[in-house]
């Protein structure tokens, strides 16, 4: 293998230590990490989430799960913290998109529609985003009733209690229902075949869950509101007979899986047939000096704190693989 080059508290000859591509947990705390190890990173934030850096936390409201915050934070201001800490480090922070990556080619290179950097290593965390049924009131519900994560959102006040729907027909979707039922009055699942996907283990558990309703050849068609303009029940349509309902539920869960943002590295990097970064341990892509982090590379844990971890580690990486020389 070519041997790494050595960390340099200043690039030389015109190529930067390390890219990081990404501004969600993953993206900040690998920023903070490298910063704090003087690799002087430059992170292109990207804005691709509603047009401003931060990730998925931008589009939450209470954060209840993230240790160091007992009373909850919302989703902005933990992710403008983690801006500010990586920042306050000297990272050098870029709110731009990053169109095209090279990483065939050594030094690596990273162009956005403004610049174009050349580096040593490149640590990408662009996430992954939640499946959408497309629903003509979804943006008006989201995070107001509609949500695409169980564990995140379960226990909160307005899901607390109430009646469910969880929307999918796999593993991820029968696991929120099952979830949800710690929390729920009860749990009604949408599944539009006649059948589940769900891993016959899976579909035990959930025959054997009192609290869980299968409703199957079923279709989400829109959501209906009461006169507070609250999530007051789904409209149903039987797709054999074209019948439409409503289902009166407060909250509606989407469990039909995540899209990872790994176009930058197709045909460069191995992924998997989900489209998921494979990684060995500490973060390494099939590509030395090329790291991966959060939800990017993970479609099992997607929690802000795991993709924080698996940034903290990837930048540990980088410093080793860029100090190995010595
Ligand atoms: P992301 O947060 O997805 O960030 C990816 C970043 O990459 C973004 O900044 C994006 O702009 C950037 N990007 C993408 N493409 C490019 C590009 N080409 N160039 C430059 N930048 C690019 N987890 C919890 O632990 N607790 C919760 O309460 C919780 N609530 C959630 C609520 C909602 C509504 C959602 C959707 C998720 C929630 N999650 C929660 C999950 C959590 O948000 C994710 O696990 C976490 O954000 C993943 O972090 P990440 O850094 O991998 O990626």
């Amino acid at each position: 293998a070519e041997e790494p080059p050595q960390a340099t508290t200043v690039p030389k000859g015109g190529v930067e230590n390390l890219v990081i591509i990404g501004s969600g947990p993953a993206g900040y705390t690998a920023a903070i990490y490298a910063a704090r190890a003087n690799l002087k990173p430059i992170v292109f934030e990207g804005y691709q989430a509603g047009g401003v850096p931060g990730g998925q936390l931008m589009t939450t409201t209470e954060v209840e799960n993230f240790p160091g915050f007992p009373e909850g934070i919302t989703g902005p201001d933990l992710m403008e913290r983690m801006r500010k800490q990586a920042a306050r480090w000297g990272a050098d922070l870029r709110t731009d998109d990053v169109e095209y990556v090279d990483v065939r080619n050594r030094p690596f290179t990273v162009r956005t529609g403004e610049t174009e950097v050349k580096c040593h290593s490149i640590i990408i965390a662009t996430g992954a985003t939640a499946k959408r049924l497309g629903l003509p009131r979804e943006q008006e519900f989201w995070s107001r009733g509609i949500s695409a994560c169980a564990i995140c959102d379960g226990a909160s006040p307005i899901f607390k209690g109430q009646e469910l729907a969880v929307v999918g027909g796999g593993d991820t979707a029968s696991e929120e229902a099952i979830y949800l039922t710690k929390y729920a009055k009860h749990v009604h699942l949408l599944v539009r075949r006649d059948k589940l996907r769900a891993s016959k283990a899976m579909q035990d558990r959930l025959v054997n869950n009192p609290n869980v309703t299968v409703h199957y050849n079923t279709e989400t068609v829109d959501i209906v509101s009461n006169s507070k303009g609250q999530m007051s029940g789904l409209r149903i349509r039987d797709v054999e007979t074209n019948k439409e309902r409503v289902l009166e539920v407060k909250g509606l869960f989407y469990g039909i899986g995540h899209k990872p943002n790994s176009q930058l590295l197709e045909g460069q990097v191995e992924l998997d047939d989900a489209g998921y970064v494979l990684v060995k341990e500490g973060g390494e892509t099939s590509v030395e000096g090329v790291y991966a982090a959060g939800d990017l590379q993970d479609h099992e844990w997607r929690q802000a704190v795991t993709a924080a971890g698996s940034g903290c580690m990837a930048a540990l990486s980088v410093e080793r693989y860029l100090t190995s020389a010595g």
